[in-house]
């Protein structure tokens, strides 16, 4: 079954990284391949191999890789439109090692205020002691030039960027990098390269966490990192020089889960819109967060550079304060309490603002309920919503109670194709 020319992400999707023929038949997932030592048939086989290991793809030790692992990075390469991918046992340790791998004692790097959070952590705890100089930049971008040095070597983005989903220009800040003879790296975990390909945009390093909608069953954590191919080099020789792998079991797992990504998305984006949507109505609500909304400053960039949303989304209350957010959240029951987002579980969080960012002032909205809408029925985590609201005496008023009543049987939210 040759795969047709050109064909489309999901066909794209569901064809890379298949499992390759043994004397029979061949199995439709690849098979899960554990492996230390890998059997070579004389010194001159393993000294060909090892010869060529750097440079070629080849099983030649398990902590090199194992075909397993081989078949998920075919199918992240090609939801990314990279030249190849390397894994790493979570998402941040992918995002750590690409910033080990591309910055050097005396490099400035330009990490973006939307970063996720831990990344600040590790700036702090490992670019002090080496030496390498960062400072932060506007979420959406702004101001970026002004920021460049000669010895800044890397811009690093997250957009949308983590808890309020602030779109940066892509393109530009890739102009801008390779005119500074600098690397622009982006963290792709929301977009997954199914609803954002950023090295299309001129990216040269993409990172992500298929710990999240990848796998989508929160059961696995993950990282990778996936280069042009003039970037390559690097994080490829300081990841083999570090013994950088990931176990064949969890490749096994986020393999299950990515032939699935398509059909998944579009329900969480359908929920998180129909979500956004009731809350933007509702009188306790400040504003809500989320790039898919034409309010939202992202937007117009986001209908650019973007191919649909995904099940996240934030809101600030109008009463700002901590208490208010933590007995809103606490009120939910279909919205578990936790962090990592993409399963098909509906999760809720609250993020202290002042704290997440440094660059922005976030006075006016110092908490956010951040919401990840899994694969319930959106009209339950609606009710849900609702009671948590009237616990509290934030009533919903007629005119939102009948514009979700409107909207309830045949109300399908726009998605964008
Ligand atoms: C969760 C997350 C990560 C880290 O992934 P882990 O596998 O949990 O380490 C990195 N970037 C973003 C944007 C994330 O949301």
């Amino acid at each position: 079954m040759p795969t047709p020319p050109n064909p489309r992400e999901r066909t794209r999707l569901i064809r890379a990284g298949l499992s390759t023929r043994v004397d029979g038949g061949r199995a439709v997932n690849p098979p899960l391949i554990r492996a230390s030592t890998v059997l070579f048939n004389d010194v001159a086989h393993l000294q060909d191999i090892r010869s060529r290991r750097n440079d070629e793809r080849l099983f030649s030790y398990g902590a090199r890789g194992n075909p397993t692992a081989f078949a998920l990075e075919d199918v992240i390469t090609e939801l990314e439109g990279g030249y190849r991918t390397r894994l790493f046992p979570t998402g941040l340790a992918a995002i750590t090692q690409a910033l080990i791998a591309y910055l050097r004692t005396g490099d400035h790097v330009l990490i973006s205020d939307a970063v996720y959070e831990p990344v600040r952590h590790f700036a702090r705890e490992f670019f002090e002691r080496y030496a390498i100089d960062y400072s932060f930049y506007a979420a959406d971008g702004q101001g970026v030039e002004a920021l460049l040095r000669p010895q800044t070597r890397l811009i690093y983005a997250e957009s949308p960027g983590s808890l309020a989903f602030e779109i940066a220009d892509l393109p530009a800040l890739a102009r801008l990098a390779h005119a500074n003879d600098a690397l622009l790296a982006t963290d792709n975990t929301w977009g997954v390269g199914y609803l954002y390909r950023p090295l299309a945009l001129g990216a040269d390093i993409v990172i992500s966490a298929p710990t999240k909608y990848l796998s989508g069953h929160s059961d696995v954590v993950m990282g990778a990192v996936t280069t042009t191919q003039a970037a390559w080099e690097r994080i490829h020789r300081s990841s083999d020089a570090q013994g950088m792998t990931v176990s064949p079991d969890d490749a096994w797992l986020i393999l299950r889960g990515s032939r699935t990504l398509a059909a998944r998305l579009p329900l969480h984006a359908a929920g998180a819109l129909r979500v956004a949507q009731w809350l933007q109505a509702h009188p306790a609500v400040a504003r809500v967060f989320c790039p898919a909304l034409p309010e939202d400053p992202g937007y117009a960039l986001w209908q650019r550079d973007f191919s649909g949303t995904n099940g996240l989304l934030s809101f600030a209350l109008k009463d700002a304060t901590e208490s208010t957010a933590v007995r809103v959240a606490d009120a939910l029951r279909l919205f578990g309490m936790g962090a990592s987002w993409g399963g098909f579980e509906s999760l809720v969080t609250v993020s202290n603002m002042r704290q997440a960012r440094t660059v922005a002032d976030w006075s006016q909205y110092p908490f956010l309920i951040r919401l990840h809408v899994g694969l319930e029925d959106p009209e339950d985590l609606i009710a849900d919503l609702e009671q948590a609201f009237r616990k509290h005496s934030l009533h919903t008023p007629k005119a939102a109670a009948s514009r979700h009543a409107n909207c309830t049987p045949g109300c399908k939210p726009k998605i964008r194709k």
